[in-house]
């Protein structure tokens, strides 16, 4: 079984061929790192043009780095949502191209899905159910999967994702947005004191799982205004020595208080979900953000302290990469789950459908009672 993945939901362009077994024989990935600098977030309208221009490269390359030709593929699986509708358009596009003229079987694939699923390619005893926790730029999800496409959301967040904290509290430090706000708001906390600045830990007074960063992003920007730096004009890298561990620590408080609010609605969707299902045995932590170290570690605590076995992929395989794609293909191949492949008279215009919104499973909360 040989897949090709295809992924463009959000800013990169990535593709991937899995081998069933779960070996990866490519990977791809264009990101429109210049564009994010720019612009200090996704364009749409660019977005999509950057996907279009790369999507025919990638996929290309992804297949020649594989040493496979379209011949050799069982399926095409491609991201459908959730999204951005004009971004996702492109890599539906181009699955379907290749599926309709190399007559391929389509897997739909649900992104958030995805950044769970590639833990099982990673760790191959890890078996239904288990707990989960995918963080990324616009997600901050804990779920309990049950089963292939059977997950109840345990948690999300009321407002942002705490990528887009990262992100945010990077631009504002003035820090090299370049390789990614998270990773360069990471490396600068390691030079601050955690405990300078006293910002308050979210949504305490709520016993439950949800998340909010919308209020600590916005603690970050008043510690910055009221400390006088002026970020705004003067980049970290032409920063004087104490405006810089002046930011040091608002990057590290802002970091101890981000993942303190990350552990606390894990400890409590720990005990709900071994309440549900008290044959778990695994905690994953996967999307983007989960290749920060700090990150990891705290969390690898909890899992240790509640007796179980934290799985957080390699940092590639934790940001948007096609390989996940690929690997979710591969699960909902052998499950059955495909679509056949177009009809050899599919127009190139026509609408497709995507899932630009598409919650991943049913919402629990404690008292409510849970139907799957
Ligand atoms: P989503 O998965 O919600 O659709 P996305 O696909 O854009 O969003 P991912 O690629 O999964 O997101 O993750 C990107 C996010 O991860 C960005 O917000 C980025 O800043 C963050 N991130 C990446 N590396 C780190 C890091 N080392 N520390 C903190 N955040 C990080
Ligand atoms: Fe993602």
């Amino acid at each position: 079984l040989l897949m090709l993945g295809i992924e463009t939901s959000c800013d990169d362009t990535a593709a991937a061929v899995v081998r069933g077994d779960g070996e990866i024989l490519s990977q791809v990935v264009s990101s429109q790192e210049d564009l994010l600098v720019r612009w200090g977030g996704v364009a749409p309208k660019m977005a999509e043009e950057a996907h279009s221009l790369a999507i025919d490269q990638v996929v290309q390359k992804a297949l020649d780095d594989a040493n496979v030709s379209e011949n050799d593929l069982s399926a095409v699986a491609v991201t459908v949502g959730p999204g951005l509708s004009l971004c996702l358009r492109v890599g539906v596009h181009k699955a379907r191209k290749i599926a309709k003229s190399f007559r391929l079987p389509i897997v739909g694939v649900h992104h958030m899905e995805a950044h769970a699923l590639v833990s099982r390619l990673v760790n191959k005893d890890l078996d239904f159910p288990f707990l989960a926790l995918l963080i990324s730029g616009g997600h901050n999800l804990l779920v309990l999967a049950h089963g292939l496409g059977q997950y109840v959301q345990l948690g999300t967040t009321i407002d942002d994702a705490i990528g887009e904290a990262y992100d945010k509290s990077a631009r504002w430090l003035g820090l090299d947005m370049r390789k990614g706000g998270g990773p360069a708001l990471e490396q600068l906390a390691l030079e601050g004191d955690p405990n300078a600045v006293k910002f308050s830990v979210p949504m305490r007074q709520h016993k439950d799982c949800n998340f909010s960063y919308a209020g600590l992003k916005t603690q970050v920007r008043l510690a910055i205004e009221s400390r006088n730096i002026s970020t705004d004009d003067v980049p970290i890298s032409s920063a004087t020595k104490d405006d810089r561990q002046i930011r040091a620590n608002i990057a590290a408080s802002f970091q101890r208080v981000a993942v303190l609010h990350l552990e606390e609605r894990c400890q409590r969707a720990v005990e709900w979900a071994l309440k549900m299902e008290p044959s778990i045995k695994y905690f994953v932590v996967s999307g983007g953000v989960a290749s920060n170290q700090y990150v990891r570690t705290h969390l690898n605590q909890i899992a240790e302290k509640n007796g179980l076995q934290l799985v957080c992929p390699p940092p590639r395989l934790c940001t948007d990469n096609g390989v996940m794609i690929a690997w979710t293909g591969i699960e909902h191949f052998i499950a059955g789950r495909f679509d056949e492949p177009p009809a050899v008279d599919e127009p190139d215009d026509m609408q497709y459908d995507l899932r630009p919104r598409w919650p991943l499973g049913e919402e629990y909360s404690e008292g409510r009672s849970v139907s799957r």
